[in-house]
């Protein structure tokens, strides 16, 4: 069965039709923010929202209302739109019919929610390599931390090990899809195989990776994904947790309010299980609308995002080997598959002064620092030899054109041709 987002009764018909991006032959036409001429190649931060996604949010704005409880016509729009997004989730990332779609603000929450909800003495396994949205939930004494693997091989033989010296009890591994640092893509299938061989579970931060490709729960055979709406060409506010229900259903409510309980007495209260369980207080209903219809719009068109991206991350790469002193941070080495993420140095160059001056002289928004993965961060400055504190990251997407990729080369060449 497929599932659609839900339509909605057009209350206003006004049109916000926004042209594709020039140069932009795709299908999935985006919201430009109208800064003409301004090159966002930060998409790794946060992406631009879809047009479709924008037209979809202006039909949801003059209905909501309360979900779940209101008895009124817009309440249950609204119930049925957030409801719905569920189904749209549970497709997207391929999830089993059982998993739990569970809307959080975004990945970080979304994980922080796993955290909470982990059995008692569950032993945690997580690459250092990780964004700290996935490297520091984990609390306690039973967390191990691995080292970052050179190899993809040596990322599997490593957390076998690790998995081998963890306690008898509950176990999870924290795998990532995509580094949101180096954009490579990271073995999730061997990983997740090698987890449940040593009985553990796996939860796949797909922050990063779901933007680019698709994420098959089923496939991968991982047991949680989590993902940010603000990645995925949606705006800010939704992302959600998917896997299986039954931790989930055990724990203490994520957070206690109206919506997850049942009953309450003066001296009880019974929780639901389901989503609701964790989703106490008035939800993001609007967001949540926004995310679906971003999750339905990409799985729609997958083999034109994924080719966008590969030519023109193929243009970015071949255009920075041009520039003098510059050095790529890798983990698996330059040829291993990635999404359009990459960071840098360039020798004699400070990275936060470099992308100031794309921004102030040339458009062109870049992101500079140690990306929320300050361990990960450092030692691949320190493995490329660069002697900065710090790199410059391009992230491209939908929104990126050749253009943007051309005219930040050029700018680079020209900024590092005029010395520091
Ligand atoms: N994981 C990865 C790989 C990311 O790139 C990010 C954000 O940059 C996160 C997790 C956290 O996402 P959010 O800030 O939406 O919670």
């Amino acid at each position: 069965m497929t599932s659609a987002v839900v339509n909605i009764p057009t209350q206003s018909t006004s049109d916000h039709r926004v042209p594709a991006v020039a140069g932009n032959a795709l299908r999935v036409p985006l919201v430009t923010g109208g800064s003409i001429g301004y090159a966002n190649l930060d998409h790794g931060a946060s992406a631009p929202c879809l047009e479709s996604v924008r037209t979809a949010v202006d039909q949801l704005l003059p209905w909501y209302a309360s979900v779940h409880r209101g008895a009124g016509f817009a309440s249950q729009v609204c119930t049925r739109v957030y409801e719905g997004a569920r189904d749209v989730l549970r497709e997207f990332v391929g999830a089993r019919r059982t998993d739990s779609v569970i809307f959080t603000r975004n990945t970080t929450d979304a994980l922080n929610l796993l955290a909470k909800a982990l059995p008692r003495g569950t032993s945690v396994v997580v690459f250092d390599t990780e964004h700290h949205a996935a490297l520091l939930p984990w609390g306690g004494p039973r967390v191990r931390r691995i080292e970052a693997p050179e190899t993809p091989a040596e990322a599997v033989a490593a957390l076998d090990a690790a998995l081998a010296e963890c306690p008898e009890g509950p176990r999870l591994a924290v795998i990532t899809g995509a580094s949101n640092v180096t954009g490579e893509l990271w073995p999730v299938a061997e990983l997740a195989r090698i987890a449940r061989r040593r009985g553990a579970r796996t939860v796949l931060d797909a922050a990063q990776l779901a933007p680019h490709r698709p994420v098959r729960i089923t496939e991968l055979d991982v047991d949680y994904v989590a993902i940010s709406g603000h990645k995925l060409y949606a705006p800010f506010g939704a992302g959600a947790l998917i896997g299986r229900a039954d931790w989930l259903n055990a724990a203490e409510p994520y957070l206690a309010g109206g919506g997850a309980t049942r009953q309450v007495h003066e001296r009880a209260v019974s929780w639901t299980s389901g989503a609701e369980r964790h989703e106490a207080g008035s939800p993001n209903t609007v967001g949540v609308h926004a995310l679906a219809k971003a999750c339905a719009e990409l799985s729609a068109n997958w083999a034109d995002v994924v080719g966008h991206e590969e030519a023109l991350l193929r243009r970015l790469r071949a255009g920075l080997r041009g520039v003098p002193g510059l050095r790529e941070l890798s983990l698996f080495g330059a040829d291993h598959e990635r999404v359009g993420v990459v960071s840098f140095t360039v020798d004699g160059q400070d990275p936060g002064l470099l992308a100031a001056a794309l921004s102030a002289e040339h458009g062109i928004g870049v992101r500079d620092g140690l990306f929320c993965a300050h361990l990960a961060t450092r030692r691949l400055l320190s493995r490329a030899g660069s002697d900065a504190d710090r790199a410059v990251r391009i992230s491209i997407g939908l929104g990126t054109t050749t253009e943007h990729v051309d005219r930040l080369v050029h700018a680079l060449r020209k900024l590092v041709a005029e010395g520091p």
